[in-house]
């Protein structure tokens, strides 16, 4: 069965717990299964405003088609209050769902771009990946930790925390 990459990451409401739902909301769609999800960290918006965010990855095993599984990461950010306000770019947001990786494949269609065109400069995206995923290799074929320590030195100010255990709970 494909593995595919989603990133989660919220910043208005109740972040922490609208990511945890929307794992539940992964878990109980049909055809896909959550092999795993990162810790939860706290990071300081990049390219958006607002409050800082909370942000996660999941890795799933799932039978449905790239574009099947952006549409249902759509309606599980819909089910969970997320609009998108016309002409804002990145707004603070109740939940994000992005397709982060489908396989390996590679596409450059604007409604799903694989793997997503802005996780190697990322790190709110990088750092949890590298927690459930450290064998992952970048698009250019880079070590996930050689790319989190060239985006730490260009990016000073992206800040990013692991959530103690205790918000986990
Ligand atoms: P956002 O506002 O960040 O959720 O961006 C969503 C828009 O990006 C939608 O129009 C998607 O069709 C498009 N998009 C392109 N590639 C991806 C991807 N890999 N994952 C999620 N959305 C994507």
């Amino acid at each position: 069965m494909p593995n595919a990459i989603i990133a989660l990451g919220a910043n208005l409401g109740e972040p922490i717990e609208a990511l945890k739902a929307a794992v539940v909301d992964l878990e109980g769609t049909d055809g896909v299964a959550v092999k795993s999800v990162s810790p939860f960290y706290t990071t300081s918006p990049v390219e958006s405003s607002g409050p800082d965010y909370v942000n996660a990855v999941a890795l799933v095993e799932t039978t449905l088609t790239p574009m099947a599984l952006l549409k249902v990461c759509q309606n599980i950010e819909l089910a969970h209050g997320r609009v998108r306000p016309q002409g804002v770019i990145n707004a603070p947001r109740t939940l994000d769902l992005d397709v982060i990786d489908y396989e390996g494949v590679i596409s450059d269609d604007p409604v799903l771009t694989l793997p997503h065109p802005r996780m190697h400069e990322r790190l709110f995206v990088l750092v949890p990946l590298a927690d459930i995923c450290p064998e992952w290799q970048m698009k250019n074929g880079q070590s996930i930790e050689e790319t989190i320590k060239k985006v730490k030195k260009m990016h000073p100010d992206q800040k990013i925390f692991t959530l103690s255990s205790k918000s986990m709970a």
